[in-house]
């Protein structure tokens, strides 16, 4: 095994070309060039110099880059499935992530696995992290992402401890535009909204991740070695097992909206100081309990109003991602020109912009 587990024999696969996915190649985010080498969600492909990019040019079966070719940086984030790992690529310098998720797939489970995968790579907006590439071996799924610099909203809140409402209506609204895409462009289901899935940038870019892993996980979850992630943002109907949909998403996005806004998570354990006994303790309150709210004495009633709207019990009496980007809070701040570039870079920076 080469260095970050991957097989340096594994070539990168190249999907036949099309006209649509060459012209998206040129125009989109998410696609790089650099001399021969051309990258975008399709992988990684050489193309002579000189040589105009067009259909007849790109060659599926010639040129096809080992990923061997990557270097291994170092290990970013680990998470319950598995390690985030920044690489490089040998030539070109580019960054990616590489999140490597180790499980043992059953044959029967593969196909199924591959169409996620798939699905994965197909997403393309600027709102949603770009996955480059993806790879089963060796008994781990190998996936090559988009590398954002500034690390996850996980990561953020621990640095500035809340976000002022500005600042927060900035975020959500990319993250709705997110959402949004998943849900109308792509029929997905998130399923695993919240803070270490949402990822910032120097550009001031937040971009939603990992929205196929959790189908992956739930499609192995039959098997040993199963994902035992953080159901705390989980909607009551999905902890109650019943049918969920993509209101769900929203529930999570209310409860992560909370969490940054008040700088703890919104269910607070039953007696002050000590965790939930159990996760069923925690899951009976998601459950039982009425929703969370925005202190209305600390937050602003479009705040208070736009978390109500995500918050709701009742899947049909929450708000779509489509109906919530015309919401007053979003718009509320924008005469502010808030500048998340700076913020995620300067993490603590006081609020003297404002
Ligand atoms: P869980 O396993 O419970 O879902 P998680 O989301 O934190 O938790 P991972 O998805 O493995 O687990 O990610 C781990 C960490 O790696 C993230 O919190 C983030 O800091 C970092 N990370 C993940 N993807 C990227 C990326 N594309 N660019 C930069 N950092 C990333
Ligand atoms: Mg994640």
């Amino acid at each position: 095994m080469k260095k970050g587990g991957l097989n340096p024999k594994l070539k990168l696969s190249l999907p036949p070309p099309d006209e649509d996915s060459i012209s998206k190649f040129l125009t989109q985010s998410g696609t790089f060039k650099d001399g021969d080498l051309l990258v975008n969600k399709d992988g990684v492909r050489i193309v002579p110099r000189n040589e105009v990019v067009a259909p007849s040019v790109i060659k599926p079966s010639d040129d096809q880059l080992s990923l061997a070719d990557i270097d291994t940086i170092k290990v970013i984030g680990k998470g319950n499935g598995g390690i985030v790992q920044l690489v490089q690529h040998k030539w070109t310098g580019q960054f990616f992530a590489l999140k490597v998720i180790q499980m043992n797939i059953q044959e029967s489970y593969r196909k199924q696995i591959a169409q996620e995968l798939k699905i994965n790579q197909s997403a393309q907006c600027p709102y949603v992290v770009v996955c480059y590439q993806s790879f089963y071996d060796n008994g781990a799924i190998s996936i090559v992402l988009e590398y954002m610099d500034g690390g996850s909203l996980a990561d953020f809140l621990q640095k500035v401890k809340t976000i002022a409402e500005p600042y927060l209506a900035a975020i959500c609204k990319q993250v709705l535009k997110g959402l949004l895409y998943l849900h109308r462009e792509k029929h997905i289901i998130h399923r695993d909204l919240k803070p270490s899935n949402l990822l910032v940038n120097h550009r001031g870019e937040v971009k939603i991740t990992d929205f196929g892993v959790s189908a992956i996980l739930a499609t192995t979850s039959g098997q040993a070695n199963t994902f035992v992630g953080t159901y705390n943002y989980m909607s009551p109907e999905r902890i109650s097992g019943g049918k969920y949909g993509y209101k769900s998403d929203i529930w999570s996005l209310g409860l992560v909206l909370l969490e940054c806004a008040t700088g703890r998570f919104p269910y607070s354990p039953p007696e002050l100081g000590e965790g939930w006994n159990s996760f069923y303790e925690l899951m009976e309150a998601i459950v039982d309990q009425p929703p969370p709210c925005a202190p209305s004495s600390h937050f602003s009633p479009e705040f208070c109003s736009f978390i109500s709207a995500c918050v709701q019990k009742d899947p049909t009496d929450r708000q779509s991602a489509h109906e919530l980007m015309t919401h007053p809070f979003i718009s509320m701040y924008e005469d502010l020109d808030v500048d998340l570039a700076s913020y995620f870079t300067n993490a603590g920076s006081p609020l003297a912009t404002f």
